[in-house]
Protein backbone atom coordinates (compact mmCIF):
# COMPACT_ATOMS: atom_id res chain seq x y z
CA UNK A 1 0.00 0.00 0.00
CA UNK A 2 2.64 2.16 1.34
CA UNK A 3 4.92 1.33 -2.37
CA UNK A 4 1.27 2.14 -4.19
CA UNK A 5 1.00 5.59 -2.37
CA UNK A 6 4.15 6.58 -3.02
CA UNK A 7 4.32 5.70 -6.29
CA UNK A 8 1.50 8.17 -7.02
CA UNK A 9 3.26 10.80 -5.45
CA UNK A 10 5.73 10.17 -7.80
CA UNK A 11 3.47 10.51 -10.97
CA UNK A 12 1.96 13.77 -9.73
CA UNK A 13 5.31 15.55 -9.31
CA UNK A 14 6.33 14.13 -12.63
CA UNK A 15 3.55 15.37 -13.86
CA UNK A 16 4.10 18.89 -12.14
CA UNK A 17 7.71 19.32 -13.45
CA UNK A 18 6.88 18.32 -17.49
CA UNK A 19 4.25 21.17 -17.15
CA UNK A 20 5.72 23.41 -15.47
CA UNK A 21 8.40 23.02 -18.11
CA UNK A 22 6.28 23.07 -21.02
CA UNK A 23 4.46 25.86 -20.35
CA UNK A 24 7.77 27.51 -19.71
CA UNK A 25 8.74 26.61 -23.41
CA UNK A 26 5.97 28.27 -24.42
CA UNK A 27 6.51 31.46 -22.46
CA UNK A 28 9.80 32.15 -23.15
CA UNK A 29 9.21 35.44 -24.87
CA UNK A 30 7.03 36.30 -21.93
CA UNK A 31 10.30 35.22 -19.39
CA UNK A 32 12.91 37.26 -21.27
CA UNK A 33 10.89 40.14 -21.49
CA UNK A 34 9.83 40.16 -17.32
CA UNK A 35 13.57 38.44 -16.57
CA UNK A 36 12.27 35.52 -15.45
CA UNK A 37 15.02 33.59 -16.21
CA UNK A 38 16.29 32.85 -12.64
CA UNK A 39 13.24 33.18 -10.67
CA UNK A 40 11.40 30.42 -13.12
CA UNK A 41 14.73 28.29 -12.61
CA UNK A 42 14.71 28.43 -9.02
CA UNK A 43 10.84 27.57 -9.15
CA UNK A 44 12.05 24.47 -11.84
CA UNK A 45 15.24 23.51 -9.23
CA UNK A 46 12.72 23.36 -6.28
CA UNK A 47 9.69 21.19 -8.39
CA UNK A 48 12.87 18.41 -9.75
CA UNK A 49 14.18 18.87 -5.96
CA UNK A 50 10.82 17.50 -4.83
CA UNK A 51 10.51 14.71 -7.53
CA UNK A 52 14.02 13.73 -6.40
CA UNK A 53 13.19 13.09 -2.84
CA UNK A 54 9.99 11.22 -3.83
CA UNK A 55 11.87 9.13 -6.35
CA UNK A 56 14.37 8.15 -3.88
CA UNK A 57 11.70 7.64 -0.68
CA UNK A 58 10.33 5.14 -3.81
CA UNK A 59 13.56 3.30 -4.12
CA UNK A 60 14.26 3.07 -0.27
CA UNK A 61 10.75 1.59 -0.14
CA UNK A 62 11.15 -0.44 -2.91
CA UNK A 63 14.74 -1.98 -1.62
CA UNK A 64 12.99 -2.16 2.23
CA UNK A 65 10.43 -4.65 0.62
CA UNK A 66 13.26 -7.07 -1.37
CA UNK A 67 15.06 -6.67 2.65
CA UNK A 68 12.04 -7.85 4.37
CA UNK A 69 11.26 -10.44 1.97
CA UNK A 70 15.18 -11.44 2.17
CA UNK A 71 14.86 -11.68 6.11
CA UNK A 72 11.46 -14.09 5.99
CA UNK A 73 12.67 -16.67 3.74
CA UNK A 74 16.54 -16.17 6.02
CA UNK A 75 14.22 -16.78 9.49
CA UNK A 76 12.01 -19.70 7.92
CA UNK A 77 15.05 -21.56 6.76
CA UNK A 78 16.77 -20.96 10.14
CA UNK A 79 14.26 -22.00 11.77
CA UNK A 80 14.02 -25.29 9.83
CA UNK A 81 17.59 -25.74 10.30
CA UNK A 82 17.08 -25.66 13.84
CA UNK A 83 14.24 -27.91 14.24
CA UNK A 84 15.15 -30.33 11.71
CA UNK A 85 18.76 -30.97 13.58
CA UNK A 86 16.52 -31.27 16.95
CA UNK A 87 14.65 -33.90 15.20
CA UNK A 88 17.95 -35.63 13.47
CA UNK A 89 19.12 -35.59 17.35
CA UNK A 90 16.19 -37.28 18.36
CA UNK A 91 16.19 -39.60 15.60
CA UNK A 92 12.78 -39.02 13.99
CA UNK A 93 15.06 -37.52 10.60
CA UNK A 94 17.68 -38.51 8.36
CA UNK A 95 20.50 -36.28 7.95
CA UNK A 96 20.10 -37.05 4.48
CA UNK A 97 16.18 -36.05 4.38
CA UNK A 98 17.21 -32.83 6.32
CA UNK A 99 19.60 -31.54 3.62
CA UNK A 100 17.03 -32.49 1.10
CA UNK A 101 14.49 -30.64 2.93
CA UNK A 102 16.67 -27.92 3.53
CA UNK A 103 18.12 -27.66 -0.63
CA UNK A 104 14.29 -27.89 -2.03
CA UNK A 105 13.33 -25.03 0.49
CA UNK A 106 16.21 -23.52 -0.66
CA UNK A 107 14.85 -23.49 -4.51
CA UNK A 108 11.48 -22.50 -3.60
CA UNK A 109 12.33 -19.03 -2.09
CA UNK A 110 14.21 -17.88 -4.84
CA UNK A 111 10.55 -18.00 -7.10
CA UNK A 112 9.00 -16.37 -3.67
CA UNK A 113 10.85 -13.40 -3.37
CA UNK A 114 10.68 -12.98 -7.24
CA UNK A 115 6.92 -13.03 -6.67
CA UNK A 116 7.60 -9.97 -3.82
CA UNK A 117 9.71 -8.09 -6.32
CA UNK A 118 6.97 -9.01 -9.20
CA UNK A 119 3.94 -7.40 -6.96
CA UNK A 120 6.10 -4.22 -6.48
CA UNK A 121 6.38 -3.29 -10.30
CA UNK A 122 2.72 -4.68 -10.13
CA UNK A 123 1.84 -1.93 -7.86
CA UNK A 124 3.64 0.55 -9.62
CA UNK A 125 2.21 -0.56 -13.00
CA UNK A 126 -1.36 -0.37 -11.65
CA UNK A 127 -1.26 3.26 -10.58
CA UNK A 128 0.17 4.25 -14.42
CA UNK A 129 -3.15 2.17 -15.59
CA UNK A 130 -5.56 3.85 -13.15
CA UNK A 131 -4.19 7.07 -14.37
CA UNK A 132 -4.76 6.05 -18.16
CA UNK A 133 -8.16 4.76 -16.91
CA UNK A 134 -9.34 7.69 -15.57
CA UNK A 135 -8.30 10.04 -18.93
CA UNK A 136 -10.07 7.05 -20.91
CA UNK A 137 -13.13 6.90 -19.10
CA UNK A 138 -13.81 10.50 -18.42
CA UNK A 139 -17.16 11.69 -19.83
CA UNK A 140 -17.41 14.62 -21.95
CA UNK A 141 -19.48 17.36 -20.20
CA UNK A 142 -21.26 17.82 -23.19
CA UNK A 143 -23.06 15.28 -24.43
CA UNK A 144 -25.98 14.99 -26.84
CA UNK A 145 -29.46 13.98 -25.02
CA UNK A 146 -31.22 11.31 -26.00
CA UNK A 147 -33.04 11.79 -28.95
CA UNK A 148 -31.30 15.20 -30.42
CA UNK A 149 -32.19 16.41 -33.54
CA UNK A 150 -29.62 16.19 -36.47
CA UNK A 151 -29.99 19.72 -38.29
CA UNK A 152 -30.31 19.31 -41.95
CA UNK A 153 -30.12 23.12 -42.71
CA UNK A 154 -30.06 26.45 -40.59
CA UNK A 155 -31.07 29.95 -41.51
CA UNK A 156 -29.27 31.44 -38.41
CA UNK A 157 -31.58 33.57 -36.47
CA UNK A 158 -30.37 33.24 -32.56
CA UNK A 159 -32.09 34.05 -29.16
CA UNK A 160 -31.43 34.17 -25.88
CA UNK A 161 -33.93 33.33 -23.78
CA UNK A 162 -33.85 34.56 -19.89
CA UNK A 163 -30.77 32.88 -19.66
CA UNK A 164 -28.34 33.06 -16.74
CA UNK A 165 -24.83 31.39 -16.64
CA UNK A 166 -21.76 31.31 -13.93
CA UNK A 167 -18.44 28.95 -14.28
CA UNK A 168 -18.25 28.12 -10.94
CA UNK A 169 -20.74 30.45 -8.25
CA UNK A 170 -19.88 33.80 -9.27
CA UNK A 171 -23.26 35.52 -12.18
CA UNK A 172 -21.66 36.14 -15.25
CA UNK A 173 -24.66 36.45 -17.21
CA UNK A 174 -28.32 37.05 -15.70
CA UNK A 175 -31.57 37.06 -17.33
CA UNK A 176 -30.01 37.86 -20.70
CA UNK A 177 -32.22 38.08 -23.52
CA UNK A 178 -32.16 39.06 -27.04
CA UNK A 179 -32.35 38.08 -30.73
CA UNK A 180 -30.62 38.40 -33.93
CA UNK A 181 -32.29 37.71 -37.12
CA UNK A 182 -31.02 35.08 -39.72
CA UNK A 183 -28.35 37.57 -41.68
CA UNK A 184 -28.37 40.16 -38.91
CA UNK A 185 -25.11 41.74 -38.19
CA UNK A 186 -24.68 42.48 -34.60
CA UNK A 187 -21.46 44.13 -32.22
CA UNK A 188 -21.36 42.58 -28.75
CA UNK A 189 -19.38 45.11 -26.38
CA UNK A 190 -18.67 45.77 -22.94
CA UNK A 191 -15.94 46.06 -20.64
CA UNK A 192 -13.20 43.17 -20.10
CA UNK A 193 -14.80 40.85 -18.05
CA UNK A 194 -18.49 41.40 -19.48
CA UNK A 195 -19.19 38.25 -20.85
CA UNK A 196 -19.19 38.67 -24.55
CA UNK A 197 -17.02 35.62 -25.21
CA UNK A 198 -18.81 33.29 -22.80
CA UNK A 199 -21.86 34.22 -24.77
CA UNK A 200 -20.01 33.30 -28.13
CA UNK A 201 -19.01 29.72 -26.46
CA UNK A 202 -22.31 29.40 -25.16
CA UNK A 203 -23.76 29.83 -29.04
CA UNK A 204 -21.28 27.06 -29.81
CA UNK A 205 -22.58 25.27 -26.82
CA UNK A 206 -19.54 24.80 -24.92
CA UNK A 207 -21.13 24.79 -21.49
CA UNK A 208 -24.86 24.71 -20.63
CA UNK A 209 -26.81 27.57 -19.13
CA UNK A 210 -27.86 27.32 -15.69
CA UNK A 211 -31.04 28.91 -16.72
CA UNK A 212 -32.90 29.80 -19.54
CA UNK A 213 -31.81 28.59 -23.02
CA UNK A 214 -30.55 29.52 -26.83
CA UNK A 215 -32.50 28.86 -29.52
CA UNK A 216 -31.25 28.67 -33.31
CA UNK A 217 -34.23 28.44 -35.95
CA UNK A 218 -36.51 28.22 -32.68
CA UNK A 219 -34.88 24.88 -31.67
CA UNK A 220 -33.40 24.72 -28.18
CA UNK A 221 -29.64 24.50 -29.20
CA UNK A 222 -29.51 21.62 -26.25
CA UNK A 223 -31.89 19.08 -28.29
CA UNK A 224 -29.59 19.50 -31.47
CA UNK A 225 -27.06 17.12 -32.08
CA UNK A 226 -23.42 19.20 -30.96
CA UNK A 227 -21.86 18.15 -34.36
CA UNK A 228 -24.74 19.26 -36.56
CA UNK A 229 -24.69 22.78 -34.57
CA UNK A 230 -21.46 23.37 -34.91
CA UNK A 231 -21.13 22.35 -38.65
CA UNK A 232 -22.90 25.69 -38.85
CA UNK A 233 -20.93 27.95 -36.74
CA UNK A 234 -17.56 29.83 -37.89
CA UNK A 235 -15.52 31.26 -34.74
CA UNK A 236 -12.63 33.75 -35.33
CA UNK A 237 -10.97 34.29 -32.21
CA UNK A 238 -8.78 36.53 -31.83
CA UNK A 239 -5.49 34.27 -31.51
CA UNK A 240 -6.48 31.56 -33.63
CA UNK A 241 -5.00 27.79 -32.50
CA UNK A 242 -2.55 27.19 -35.04
CA UNK A 243 -1.06 23.67 -35.55
CA UNK A 244 2.55 22.99 -36.73
CA UNK A 245 1.90 21.82 -39.47
CA UNK A 246 1.84 23.18 -43.26
CA UNK A 247 -0.43 26.66 -44.13
CA UNK A 248 -2.36 23.96 -46.28
CA UNK A 249 -3.05 21.94 -43.55
CA UNK A 250 -4.10 24.25 -41.40
CA UNK A 251 -6.23 25.70 -43.68
CA UNK A 252 -7.72 22.31 -44.77
CA UNK A 253 -8.76 22.03 -40.69
CA UNK A 254 -12.25 23.82 -41.38
CA UNK A 255 -13.11 20.79 -43.91
CA UNK A 256 -10.87 18.13 -44.68
CA UNK A 257 -12.30 16.88 -47.92
CA UNK A 258 -11.44 20.10 -49.73
CA UNK A 259 -9.53 20.15 -52.77
CA UNK A 260 -6.48 22.63 -53.48
CA UNK A 261 -8.72 24.84 -55.80
CA UNK A 262 -10.97 25.22 -53.22
CA UNK A 263 -7.70 26.16 -50.28
CA UNK A 264 -6.71 28.17 -52.70
CA UNK A 265 -10.05 30.14 -53.31
CA UNK A 266 -10.42 30.15 -49.58
CA UNK A 267 -7.04 31.64 -48.80
CA UNK A 268 -7.38 34.34 -51.68
CA UNK A 269 -10.44 35.47 -50.14
CA UNK A 270 -8.65 35.84 -46.83
CA UNK A 271 -6.25 38.27 -48.36
CA UNK A 272 -3.40 35.86 -47.62
CA UNK A 273 -2.87 33.75 -51.25
CA UNK A 274 0.25 36.48 -51.96
CA UNK A 275 1.72 36.65 -48.72
CA UNK A 276 1.89 32.56 -48.95
CA UNK A 277 3.11 32.48 -52.20
CA UNK A 278 6.24 34.82 -50.96
CA UNK A 279 7.11 31.94 -48.89
CA UNK A 280 9.97 29.41 -49.58
CA UNK A 281 7.84 26.56 -49.52
CA UNK A 282 4.45 28.78 -50.45
CA UNK A 283 1.14 26.60 -49.46
CA UNK A 284 3.49 23.38 -47.96
CA UNK A 285 5.13 25.80 -45.77
CA UNK A 286 4.96 24.70 -41.84
CA UNK A 287 4.37 27.64 -39.72
CA UNK A 288 5.67 25.95 -36.28
CA UNK A 289 4.60 25.12 -33.00
CA UNK A 290 1.51 27.21 -32.34
CA UNK A 291 1.94 29.12 -36.05
CA UNK A 292 5.48 31.31 -34.31
CA UNK A 293 6.14 31.67 -37.49
CA UNK A 294 3.50 33.94 -38.39
CA UNK A 295 2.42 37.56 -37.01
CA UNK A 296 -0.89 38.09 -35.34
CA UNK A 297 -2.88 39.28 -38.58
CA UNK A 298 -1.62 36.18 -41.08
CA UNK A 299 -2.75 33.94 -38.01
CA UNK A 300 -6.07 35.55 -38.25
CA UNK A 301 -6.60 35.70 -41.81
CA UNK A 302 -5.72 31.95 -41.86
CA UNK A 303 -9.01 31.44 -39.32
CA UNK A 304 -10.60 33.60 -41.89
CA UNK A 305 -9.63 31.33 -44.57
CA UNK A 306 -11.14 28.36 -42.34
CA UNK A 307 -14.21 30.30 -41.61
CA UNK A 308 -14.47 31.09 -45.60
CA UNK A 309 -13.65 26.95 -46.41
CA UNK A 310 -16.35 25.65 -43.43
CA UNK A 311 -19.04 28.19 -45.01
CA UNK A 312 -20.85 28.72 -41.69
CA UNK A 313 -24.31 30.43 -41.34
CA UNK A 314 -23.03 31.78 -38.16
CA UNK A 315 -20.02 33.90 -37.60
CA UNK A 316 -18.92 34.95 -34.36
CA UNK A 317 -15.67 36.96 -34.93
CA UNK A 318 -13.24 38.22 -31.58
CA UNK A 319 -11.47 41.98 -33.14
CA UNK A 320 -8.34 42.04 -32.17
CA UNK A 321 -7.78 44.31 -29.35
CA UNK A 322 -4.05 45.68 -30.15
CA UNK A 323 -3.61 47.17 -33.04
CA UNK A 324 -2.48 45.39 -36.00
CA UNK A 325 -0.05 46.50 -38.39
CA UNK A 326 -1.76 48.48 -41.53
CA UNK A 327 -1.57 46.24 -43.87
CA UNK A 328 -3.09 43.26 -41.85
CA UNK A 329 -5.82 45.84 -40.35
CA UNK A 330 -6.92 46.72 -44.43
CA UNK A 331 -6.63 42.76 -45.65
CA UNK A 332 -8.86 41.44 -42.34
CA UNK A 333 -11.64 44.32 -42.76
CA UNK A 334 -11.62 43.77 -46.67
CA UNK A 335 -11.75 39.71 -45.93
CA UNK A 336 -14.52 40.10 -43.20
CA UNK A 337 -16.57 42.56 -44.96
CA UNK A 338 -17.08 39.45 -48.04
CA UNK A 339 -16.87 36.58 -45.44
CA UNK A 340 -19.97 38.36 -43.32
CA UNK A 341 -22.51 38.42 -46.25
CA UNK A 342 -25.09 36.38 -45.97
CA UNK A 343 -24.97 35.26 -42.71
CA UNK A 344 -25.46 36.18 -39.09
CA UNK A 345 -22.08 37.70 -37.80
CA UNK A 346 -21.63 38.56 -34.19
CA UNK A 347 -18.78 41.02 -33.34
CA UNK A 348 -17.26 40.78 -30.23
CA UNK A 349 -16.30 44.36 -31.08
CA UNK A 350 -13.36 46.78 -29.45
CA UNK A 351 -13.30 49.40 -31.75
CA UNK A 352 -15.26 52.29 -31.94
CA UNK A 353 -15.09 51.96 -36.09
CA UNK A 354 -16.35 48.69 -35.82
CA UNK A 355 -19.14 49.54 -33.54
CA UNK A 356 -20.27 52.45 -35.15
CA UNK A 357 -20.43 50.65 -38.76
CA UNK A 358 -22.46 47.76 -36.85
CA UNK A 359 -26.49 48.42 -37.38
CA UNK A 360 -26.93 47.19 -34.14
CA UNK A 361 -25.23 47.26 -30.72
CA UNK A 362 -25.71 44.84 -28.03
CA UNK A 363 -24.43 46.12 -24.56
CA UNK A 364 -23.29 44.29 -21.53
CA UNK A 365 -22.96 46.01 -18.05
CA UNK A 366 -23.25 43.93 -15.20
CA UNK A 367 -23.71 41.08 -15.91
CA UNK A 368 -26.89 41.91 -18.59
CA UNK A 369 -28.12 43.17 -21.41
CA UNK A 370 -27.92 47.14 -20.55
CA UNK A 371 -29.34 48.48 -23.98
CA UNK A 372 -29.29 47.58 -27.58
CA UNK A 373 -29.48 50.24 -30.65
CA UNK A 374 -27.36 51.28 -33.22
CA UNK A 375 -24.52 53.41 -31.62
CA UNK A 376 -25.98 56.84 -31.68
CA UNK A 377 -28.89 55.74 -30.10
CA UNK A 378 -26.76 53.99 -27.15
CA UNK A 379 -24.79 57.11 -26.98
CA UNK A 380 -28.24 59.50 -26.12
CA UNK A 381 -30.16 56.51 -24.26
CA UNK A 382 -27.21 54.77 -22.42
CA UNK A 383 -25.23 56.78 -19.56
CA UNK A 384 -22.75 54.00 -18.89
CA UNK A 385 -22.55 53.49 -22.99
CA UNK A 386 -21.77 56.93 -23.15
CA UNK A 387 -19.45 56.92 -20.66
CA UNK A 388 -17.68 54.49 -22.27
CA UNK A 389 -16.91 56.44 -25.84
CA UNK A 390 -17.17 59.48 -25.01
CA UNK A 391 -13.54 60.23 -24.29
CA UNK A 392 -13.07 58.01 -27.40
CA UNK A 393 -14.97 59.64 -29.35
CA UNK A 394 -14.28 63.22 -28.73
CA UNK A 395 -10.27 61.83 -29.58
CA UNK A 396 -11.49 60.68 -32.90
CA UNK A 397 -12.87 63.90 -33.97
CA UNK A 398 -9.90 65.53 -32.56
CA UNK A 399 -7.99 63.27 -35.39
P1 LIG B 1 -15.17 39.25 -22.04
O1 LIG B 1 -15.10 38.40 -23.28
O2 LIG B 1 -16.34 40.20 -22.05
O3 LIG B 1 -13.91 39.96 -21.73
P2 LIG B 1 -15.43 36.69 -20.70
O4 LIG B 1 -16.70 36.12 -21.23
O5 LIG B 1 -14.15 36.16 -21.25
O6 LIG B 1 -15.47 38.29 -20.79
O7 LIG B 1 -15.39 36.49 -19.12
C1 LIG B 1 -16.45 36.87 -18.27
C2 LIG B 1 -16.08 36.48 -16.85
O8 LIG B 1 -16.04 35.07 -16.73
C3 LIG B 1 -14.74 37.01 -16.39
O9 LIG B 1 -14.89 37.47 -15.08
C4 LIG B 1 -13.85 35.80 -16.42
O10 LIG B 1 -12.90 35.87 -15.42
C5 LIG B 1 -14.80 34.65 -16.18
N1 LIG B 1 -14.41 33.43 -16.90
C6 LIG B 1 -14.17 33.31 -18.22
N2 LIG B 1 -13.88 32.03 -18.55
C7 LIG B 1 -13.93 31.31 -17.39
C8 LIG B 1 -13.73 29.92 -17.06
N3 LIG B 1 -13.44 29.02 -18.01
N4 LIG B 1 -13.86 29.57 -15.77
C9 LIG B 1 -14.19 30.49 -14.81
N5 LIG B 1 -14.40 31.79 -15.05
C10 LIG B 1 -14.26 32.22 -16.32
Amino acid sequence: KKLKLQTEKVIRRDVKLLSFLQENYLSIPAIKEFLLERFQLKKYAKKAKDLINADLKLTLLQNWSGVIVGLITFTALLIILWYGSISVIEGMMTVGSLIALYTYLGKLFGPISAIGSINTAIQQTLVGVDRVFSYLDAKSTMMDVPHAKELKKMKGAVSFNNLSFTYDHTPILRNVSFTIAPGEKIALVGISGAGKSTIAKLIARWYDPQKGGIFIDDHNIQNIKLNSLRKYIGFISQDPIIFDASIKENIKMANHNASNKQVVHAAKNAYLHDFILSLPNQYHTKVGERGIKLSGGQKQRIAIARAFLKNPKIIIFDEATSSLDNESEKHIHAATQELFKNRTTIIIAHRLSTIRQCPRVIFLDKHKVAGAGSFEELMKRNASFARLYKQELLDNQKV
